[in-house]
């Protein structure tokens, strides 16, 4: 069968389809597998309780039912929703913004694939633009978004070594070559893989060159702020016209919903309401009618904050207890974990890649993932790529304390191979 350039590189194996199965495959070949390696959620009683709640309020109501599945939202997703989350912004930030610059996505993954293409690739004047990671590690959810080859380009960090085992990721600013050709800044915060928080100074410089350029920066907050806020230090929320603030229901316990939330200017949330109607008519109507209520009463914050972010702050704390303790002083990094559910763990000059080492621990029934995808858009040869690994601490504290006690050994005896 003869594809198109886009049919092509869209079914070709890309690096996070390749990931997904391999998890995939992994745990079902085992179903004793213990599993450090996804990114979905957590189940947290409470939450679900609250979900549960809502539900049950919508069927109990005729008129809310066949709003929840019988009718077609418009493009930019469910209005009421969007006009009470940007009261919701309004009252709680203070940010000027109205409905027209919120608009729903079928997941904010696919809001990225829309304005990476949206932004980046062959301008009308004929230059390629690309996004530029100022930071990576970067969520590898982003590398094989663009339809056009080589949309993004990445800036190895500055790294801080907070003491023998603790470092932090920070923007190298003199690195940073924002051009004409720079289409748009893109950071997660927290990131997707480290767990790092990009500082409210960080984030304000880099506002200050968007500005300044004349582009768009992209804040990927489907952990962060305002909710579901997973995130262990101090960090403001941030939004203003050139900035594309992308957030999601997902890791606040919606995964299956699939709604993505962009605010932004209302030319964006045009472009991308365009782009949802081409490509599905509208985005669902469950998301938003699920959470409709907490948005009107803030409660989506607050229980962000009183119930979402203490349990994963504990669960993170049992973790790098573990990793202190399994590790000992062999010559091993955390990334001071300020955010999202995962640990970042740096073997420096492991003997082993990280790949390889993620081999070894499949074998022994532990998934965790290699961190050599983290760094889409970092073209020359970095041999700090291949010595880290993604370790995510949400399952209970058996399997974790299980799953860090075979980590540690599997990294022993690396060293001791040397
Ligand atoms: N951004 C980051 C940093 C993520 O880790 C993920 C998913 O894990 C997404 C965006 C996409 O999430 P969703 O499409 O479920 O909103």
């Amino acid at each position: 069968m003869l594809l198109s350039k886009f049919g092509e590189k869209f079914t070709s194996h890309s690096g996070i389809l390749s990931l997904m199965d391999d998890l995939g495959n992994a745990l079902a070949g085992n179903d004793q597998m213990i599993m450090m390696g996804g990114g979905n959620p957590a189940h947290i009683p409470e939450v679900d309780a609250l979900f549960r709640q809502r539900l049950q309020r919508i069927l109990d109501s005729q008129s809310e039912f066949t709003r929840l599945v019988g009718t077609y939202d418009p493009p930019g997703g469910e209005q009421t929703f969007c006009r009470e989350l940007a009261a919701m912004l309004r009252r709680r930030f203070g940010w000027k913004l109205t409905e027209r610059n919120i608009c729903l996505t079928q997941g904010s993954q696919t809001a990225f694939f829309m304005l990476f293409n949206i932004l980046g690739g062959e301008a009308a004047n004929g230059h390629n633009r690309r996004i530029q990671l100022p930071l990576a590690p970067e969520y590898i959810g982003y590398s094989d978004c663009g339809i056009g080859e080589d949309l993004f380009t990445a800036e190895k960090p500055d790294i801080e070594e907070i003491d023998a085992h603790t470092f932090k990721y920070h923007v190298n600013f003199d690195a940073l070559n924002v051009n004409e050709d720079t289409a748009a800044l893109c950071v997660s915060r927290p990131t997707n893989p480290t767990g790092n928080v990009l500082t409210d100074q960080e984030i304000e410089q880099l506002d200050g060159l968007a500005k300044d350029n004349d582009i768009p920066l992209i804040i990927d907050g489907a952990y962060g702020l305002p909710f579901p806020e997973l995130i262990f230090t101090e960090a403001t929320p941030h939004w203003d016209e050139h900035v594309i603030l992308c957030l999601s229901l997902s890791k606040l316990g919606l995964p299956a919903l699939r709604t993505g939330i962009v605010i932004a200017s209302e030319q964006i949330i045009s472009a991308v309401s365009a782009m949802n109607a081409i490509t599905s008519l509208a985005p669902n109507s469950v998301g938003p009618l699920m959470t409709l209520d907490m948005v009107r009463d803030d409660s989506i914050m607050t229980m962000s904050r009183d119930i979402i972010k203490p349990w994963y702050e504990d669960r993170m704390q049992f973790a790098c207890q573990e990793f202190k303790r399994e590790l000992g002083d062999l010559p091993w990094a955390m990334h001071k974990p300020e955010g999202a559910m995962f640990l970042w763990l740096w073997f420096k000059g492991l003997p082993i890649t990280s790949l390889e080492l993620y081999e070894r621990l499949k074998e022994r029934g532990v998934l965790v993932v290699s961190g050599h995808y983290f760094f889409p858009g970092i073209k020359e040869e970095w041999q700090h790529q291949h010595e880290c690994l993604r370790v995510t601490y949400t399952r209970d504290r058996d399997t974790v304390r299980r799953g860090i006690a075979i980590i540690a050994e599997e990294v022993r005896k690396a060293y001791a191979s040397d």
